[in-house]
């Protein structure tokens, strides 16, 4: 490592240039040995000098060629840090497997962290920020269907009856369940507190109004969990999706989950009217 570094000073910059250099010290140091000797002794004969001259600017050459060729592999991993296959088992190529194995761990750790960064820890469905990121990465053509905005009715009164623990427990409940109602297609995350959003690709609101009816018509008929004798219900407030910005859909989403509290809760609101089915109570 000493002489690997000391060459940076020593020799000109360049992997290429250095090793020339060494070569040409190194294969050289006969031929000044000679040169040296002839002229301490009186002896020196241009024929031989010529000869060994060209000896050696042919072994240098050689030696050059070959090194060159034993390092190829270095730029070829630098080029593409994918597992490069065919290395042996010298100091190239195991170098050449650590560092395939870093970059391997490397790319699944960031995988790892992306999809840690876009999940909910608590409910285990995506959060804001995967879901955001997941319809950004949708074809143009894709960004369509039905928005909801979902929030639970009463949840803090729940919370400070039963304790955080059974609130979080109802959470994850409640996520699952959502989630089980859903087709393949859609996203479901937990937009934040007791909050969800869904996005219901390629669905008209009537279509994902009835889901969400169906979601709470479970709630009443499964309860989650009772509250002051009734069971736990949400509301909705859902809008079209037709390619437009998504905050504007969430925003009309969000108007119309407004428009469902007023007017009493355990209702989903559709953005551009129609029916509000209004659940009986258990
Ligand atoms: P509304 O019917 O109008 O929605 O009333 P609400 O009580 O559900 O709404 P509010 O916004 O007043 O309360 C939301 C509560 O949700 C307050 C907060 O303590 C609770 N909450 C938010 N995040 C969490 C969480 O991660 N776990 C638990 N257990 N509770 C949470
Ligand atoms: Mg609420
Ligand atoms: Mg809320």
């Amino acid at each position: 490592m000493r002489f690997y570094l000391a060459s940076l000073f020593v020799f000109p910059p360049g992997f290429r240039l250095r090793l020339f250099a060494i070569c040409f010290v190194a294969t050289n140091l006969p031929l000044l040995a000679y040169v040296g000797w002839g002229a301490a002794t009186g002896r020196l004969a241009l024929a031989g000098f010529l000869l060994l001259l060209l000896a050696t600017a042919i072994g240098m050459a050689v030696a050059l060629f070959g090194i060159g060729a034993m390092l190829a592999p270095l730029p070829v991993a630098q080029a593409a840090p994918a597992p490069l296959s065919g290395t042996g088992d010298d100091v190239i190529g195991t170098l050449l497997g650590s560092v395939n194995r870093a970059a391997s761990a490397a790319e699944a750790r960031m995988r790892e962290l992306d999809l840690a960064a876009k999940e909910d820890l608590l409910t285990g469905v995506r959060n804001r920020r995967g879901f955001v990121a997941d319809i950004g990465d949708f074809l143009p053509a894709e960004r369509r269907g039905t928005i909801a905005l979902i929030d639970l009715d009463r949840f803090k009164a729940l919370n400070d009856r039963f304790g955080h623990d059974e609130g979080d427990r109802v959470l994850r409940d409640f996520a699952a369940r959502l989630s089980s109602e859903l087709r393949r297609g859609d996203l479901v995350a937990r937009w934040g507190g007791e909050e969800f959003a869904v996005l219901f690709r390629g669905a008209t609101e009537d279509e994902a109004a009835r889901v969400l009816a169906r979601v709470n018509q479970r709630l009443i008929d499964t309860p989650l969990i009772m509250l002051d004798g009734q069971a736990l219900t949400c509301s909705a407030g859902i809008c079209g999706f037709g390619g437009e910005a998504l905050d504007d859909v969430l925003g009309c989403a969000d108007k119309a989950l407004f428009e469902a509290k007023q007017a009493g809760r355990n209702r989903i609101v559709r953005a551009s009217g129609g029916v509000q089915p209004v659940l009986p109570r258990a």
